[in-house]
């Protein structure tokens, strides 16, 4: 498998401060790949310097083989890109949009026509094609956008915050594309602050080839892997127990100490051995206790 996506200590300043910190990985062909972290951990940086729209301000970046500072012509043909802002036109029609993208993407008719059919069909708004985009729902929105970053065939799709401020149907329906998208063979990067949303598209039910998940933090890569994998580094049992405000140790605002094992078992083993159990209890570790365990802070 070849590296689709390439970053090498990239820097990116604002004011003499990094907001993106030494940051290095690659994703792989066909893979999903999700960026996890809390606001202002630099995600969105991370996703604009990727598709040419900031340049980074030290480091090396390439998309589907090209460089992203020097071939920025050529790497932008070769990604669709979703971003957190609404970029549709409102007061242009669903099919204007599509069309406006395609002709500015140099796709010739009848090409462009089928094309634009072909990806209305997929996200469900051939019924809406003449609609006004301002009458359209947040989630249709949504499905619009992805539907203009497919258009011209990116072999790589960035997606900046995906599902945020959707009612939890709609941010289901767009998981269901995602993933649908990506078993197609769609090489994707996504940026996200929710735990559920990584662990449904990268997890993927045990899927032979889960996604890998990057977790960042103040502009650094904290952690990298599928989610098995950062649960067998962590642990992959804990116990929690809950600390009374008087306790020595209570110095986290969570007011729980987590203790990591390395399985369900172990865990059991040690709760077993509790004289007092108070406040105790025992389940496997998730995303959430991984990052909280990391930085010390809840994600949202
Ligand atoms: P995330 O997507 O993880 O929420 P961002 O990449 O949007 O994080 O932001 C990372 C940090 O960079 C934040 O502290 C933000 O305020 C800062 N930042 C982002 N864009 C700019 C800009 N154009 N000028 C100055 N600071 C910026």
């Amino acid at each position: 498998m070849t590296a689709t996506v390439l970053l090498e200590n990239v820097y990116k300043l604002y004011n003499n401060v990094p907001v993106v910190n030494d940051l290095s990985f690659n994703i792989e062909a066909g893979e999903i790949f999700a960026l996890l972290g809390p606001n202002g951990a630099g995600k969105s940086t991370t996703i604009r310097m990727l598709t040419t729209l900031t340049k980074p301000s030290q480091g090396r970046m390439e998309v589907a083989g090209y460089d992203v500072v020097r071939q920025p012509m050529l790497a932008k043909r070769n990604i669709g890109v979703v971003l957190q802002q609404i970029s549709v036109d409102g007061d242009l029609s669903v099919w204007e949009n599509m069309e406006l993208h395609g002709r500015l993407h140099h796709i010739a008719n009848p090409e462009r026509q089928r094309l634009i059919n072909q990806w209305l069909e997929y996200v469900e708004l051939v019924d809406r094609r003449d609609s006004l985009v301002k009458t359209l729902s947040g989630g249709m929105k949504r499905r619009l956008q992805i539907a203009r970053a497919l258009l011209h065939q990116p072999q790589i799709l960035f997606l900046d915050e995906p599902t945020v401020g959707l009612d939890p149907q709609t941010r289901r329906r767009l998981w269901e594309i995602i993933r649908d998208l990506n078993k197609q063979g769609m090489t994707m990067l996504l940026t996200t602050h929710y735990m559920d949303e990584v662990e449904f598209l990268c997890d993927a039910f045990g899927s032979a080839k889960p996604g890998r998940i990057g977790i960042m933090d103040a502009g650094k890569l904290i952690s990298l892997g599928t989610l098995k994998q950062l649960r067998s580094v962590h642990g992959e049992g804990l116990v929690t127990k809950q600390l009374s405000v008087t306790e020595p140790g209570n110095d986290s605002s969570r007011g729980w100490e987590y203790l990591f094992f390395p399985t369900l078992e172990e865990a059991n083993n040690y709760l077993n051995q509790q004289p007092n159990k108070t406040g105790m209890m025992v389940r496997p570790s998730n995303l959430e206790d991984i990052f909280v365990e990391l930085t010390g802070r809840q994600l949202n």
